[in-house]
């Protein structure tokens, strides 16, 4: 397995700038999702790294070997596409063996590494069938097998699971993240889904505009997000942004003097502090009056079963609180709403 970088990867389309100047690393054997929303350019990223798109500049390493001139074939690659590009008219077994074949791989030598990673994949009994006769997970474990039967490089997914139903993307989830760690395979896994993104990957590039905003291990993206797009993008419900301004002694938040000790003030004066982001989770629903919360009204309760999801209308704007299940307040009814600021993000 191989490291992979981009450094300063541009790519237009006519005059669609969608790669502005990519730098990013991605360790050996490590997992890194790349995130963003839709049109972001994830994709194309990716493409670039398996040839199938060249960058308008800039250049991309697999190992220490520059690629960025090489055909798909030569960068020692394999990826797994959302539609999983299987072959309608071979069997699972050829699906699976196609690339040894191409790359003559003798027929003995062929048909243990066929077995070999059918029976990791748990698809040993449907060798014989053909792509039509597959559920759909069964067609995502074959377009697996047939990516991990020749020990490639690297792995490059896009979004493999988005063509499941929901039950089956969790099983599926936990899978390739248990299939990458047994094979410490460097998988670059591009998806516009944060829980996926958290969940599986070492790391998570949170990209946006054709920029990335943020790389790093997933509960740093979640705890210490690099700017407000961030803070937003990942997190469900996401983070509650009020409009804060600085005092003598901390932040004025929905007409509430918040104290922050002097070293966090110090940091929020030098970066010209104006939002406040509170994580739903690190909100907490306290009795109307209670002297250092946040004043409000009850503006929609929605009873999860595990939880209560409580959002509460303050001066400034509407929060999320995540609150016990055994919450029973109702809609329009006073209520407080109590943090730490510690676990507070400030934007400028
Ligand atoms: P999604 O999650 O919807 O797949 P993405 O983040 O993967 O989005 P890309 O597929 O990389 O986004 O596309 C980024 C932008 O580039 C989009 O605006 C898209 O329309 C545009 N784009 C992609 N490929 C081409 C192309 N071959 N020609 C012109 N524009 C393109």
């Amino acid at each position: 397995m191989s490291s992979v970088l981009y450094q300063k990867v541009v790519k237009s389309f006519g005059a669609l700038n969608v790669l502005r100047s990519l730098d990013l690393a991605v360790p050996d054997h490590k997992f890194l999702a790349l995130l963003g929303p839709s049109g972001c350019g994830k994709t194309t990223a990716l493409r670039i790294l398996a040839g199938l798109d060249m960058p308008s500049a800039g250049k991309v390493f697999i190992g220490e070997r520059d690629v960025t001139r090489l055909q798909p074939r030569d960068r020692d690659i394999a990826m797994v596409f959302q539609s999983y590009a299987l072959y309608p008219q071979m069997t699972v077994a050829e699906n699976i063996g196609y690339p040894l074949w191409i790359r003559g791989t003798p027929d003995a030598g062929r048909k243990a590494k066929i077995g070999e990673v059918a029976a990791i994949l748990e698809i040993g009994h449907l060798l014989d069938r053909r792509p039509r006769q597959l559920s759909g997970g069964q067609r995502q474990r074959v377009a697996l097998a047939r990516a991990i039967v020749r020990d490639p490089a690297a792995f490059l997914m896009d979004e493999p699971l988005s063509n499941l139903d929901a039950r089956l993307r969790l099983t599926m989830r936990g899978e390739i993240k248990r299939l990458c760690q047994r094979l410490s395979a460097t998988t670059i896994y591009v998806t516009h889904d944060q829980v996926e993104a958290l969940t599986m990957a070492d790391f998570v590039a949170v990209m946006h505009g054709g920029e990335l905003q943020q790389m790093a291990p997933p509960i740093e993206i979640y705890d210490r997000p690099a700017n407000r797009f961030v803070a937003t993008f990942v997190g469900n419900p996401p983070m509650n942004i009020l409009p804060a301004a600085l005092s003598e002694k901390g932040v004025i938040v929905a007409g509430k003097v918040v104290p922050l000790d002097a070293a966090r003030l110090a940091a929020c004066r030098a970066a010209s502090v104006a939002e406040i982001g509170l994580r739903p989770e690190d909100c907490s629903a306290a009795a109307a009056d209670t002297p250092d919360a946040l004043q409000g009204e009850i503006y929609v309760v929605e009873p999860m079963g595990n939880e209560t999801l409580v959002n509460v209308r303050l001066e400034g704007g509407n929060v999320s609180v995540r609150a016990g299940r055994e919450f029973r307040g109702v809609v329009g009814e006073s209520i407080g709403v109590a943090f730490d600021p510690a676990n507070a993000c400030f934007f400028n």
